[in-house]
């Protein structure tokens, strides 16, 4: 299936001169959106991960029906103040200031395989604190999962020895 009929690019959104990916369409396309977990399901099979961890809000939308269908676990990774029990937290640059992710300090278990899962890979910033949170939990990131990767933007440099897996490229 071409996916990328599917996804809608929005021109000068958020700002002037970014072509935003919208990836709602996807989503309301039941057998689009089934297609496109079916691949990242058949991916972490392979990858044998326990456990699924994405970042708010897209990586929720793309990790949570992978984990449904593979009968395991979700662990969100939420902004600060979000998480209501201890966290583990990083903080990350973005391209004006710095943002902080944290994550619940039992969200996974030291040894456990992680499918990392996000909407879009960028610049590679918020993966990048996302693997760093897993790691710090003693989590091995055993694969990285993307619907869409913006490859002008070199997001992949910053995930150097990890393997990772995108459906579209622009
Ligand atoms: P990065 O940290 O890799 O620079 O940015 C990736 C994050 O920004 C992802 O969490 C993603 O949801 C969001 N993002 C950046 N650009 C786009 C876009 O064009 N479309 C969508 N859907 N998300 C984007």
């Amino acid at each position: 299936m071409d996916l990328k009929q599917y996804i809608t690019v929005v021109s000068d959104y958020p700002k002037p001169g970014i072509q935003f990916k919208d990836i709602t369409t996807l989503m309301d396309n039941g057998k689009a959106y089934k297609y496109a977990t079916d691949q990242i399901v058949k991916y972490a099979k392979e990858k044998q991960v326990d456990i699924i961890v994405g970042p708010e809000a897209r990586g929720f939308i793309i990790g949570c029906p992978v984990a449904y269908a593979m009968e395991i676990g979700f662990a969100p990774v939420r902004k600060e103040g979000k998480l209501p029990r201890e966290v583990a937290r990083v903080e990350y640059g973005l391209e004006y200031g710095t943002d902080v992710l944290t994550i619940h300090r039992d969200a996974i278990k030291p040894g456990q395989r992680v499918l990392i899962t996000d909407d879009l890979l960028a610049t590679g910033g918020t993966i990048e604190a996302t693997v760093k949170l897993v790691e710090e939990l003693g989590g091995v990131v055993a694969g990285i999962a993307f619907l869409i990767e913006l490859g002008y933007l070199n997001g992949r440099e910053k995930l150097k020895g990890y393997d990772v897996l995108t459906l579209m490229e622009y």
